[in-house]
């Protein structure tokens, strides 16, 4: 079981693992974008921590919601708008609760990987965010399921979630910046699929 608490102690993880991983994502985007990626997280999770205090008062999915509003007003770029929405959908499907278990992390995911879809028109297997969310929400849902706790399930998850960002160095771009580099985007990992697996590894040393 997770708290309000638990949840912005999450977040705040999260925001200084953007930080801590500033440089190192900006040069995965210098290879196959423009440059920016780790700066525009950082940028984005370090003004949502600015306003927890505020945000952390509400229930988790009013945290979650105000945590995606900041990014896509504060982070530039496509994934602003792409983790945003998927902040507020995995808010949304916490509406009203001050506690979540384990079946809600699973609806939090699907439902935050349908907006990332729905707003970047994009799949699995085009080299963005989704190579490593996708992979990661299956095994957390197959885990689940099956009886896992949910530090286990979501260890799981990370694990695959390493091997999808492994994966997008073995395919074209076929959306976002770098999908104008067309096959010399291959052999490069995608900054998307890699900050998301931050966040993931944040979100189970946090439990
Ligand atoms: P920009 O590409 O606008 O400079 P960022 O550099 O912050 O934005 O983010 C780039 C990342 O966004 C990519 O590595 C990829 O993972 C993700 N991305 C880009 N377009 C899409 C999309 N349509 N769907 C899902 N993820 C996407
Ligand atoms: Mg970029």
């Amino acid at each position: 079981m997770l708290d309000t608490a638990k949840v912005a102690e999450i977040i705040r993880a999260i925001a200084a693992r953007m930080e801590a991983e500033k440089d190192f994502l900006t040069q995965l985007d210098n290879e196959i974008g423009d440059g920016d990626h780790g700066i525009n997280l950082a940028r984005g999770f370090k003004s949502v921590v600015e306003k927890l205090p505020e945000l952390e008062k509400g229930d988790i999915g009013a945290l979650l919601k105000g945590t995606g509003m900041q990014l896509v007003s504060n982070v530039g770029g496509a994934s602003g708008p792409l983790y945003g929405t998927a902040f507020m959908k995995a808010g949304n499907a916490v509406k009203g609760k001050n506690e979540i278990e384990a079946t809600d992390f699973v609806a939090m995911m699907e439902a935050a990987i349908g907006g990332v879809k729905m707003r970047g028109k994009s799949t699995e297997g085009e080299k963005t965010m989704l190579d490593s969310l996708c992979p990661a929400y299956k095994a957390l849902k197959t885990g689940i399921e099956g009886g896992d706790d949910l530090k286990t399930a979501l260890h799981k998850a990370v694990e695959e979630a390493v091997k999808g960002v492994e994966y997008t160095k073995t395919i074209i771009a076929a959306k976002g910046r770098a999908s104008y580099l067309g096959e010399r985007s291959i052999g490069h990992q995608d900054p998307g699929a890699t900050s998301s697996l931050y966040m993931l590894q944040e979100i189970e040393k946090c439990l």
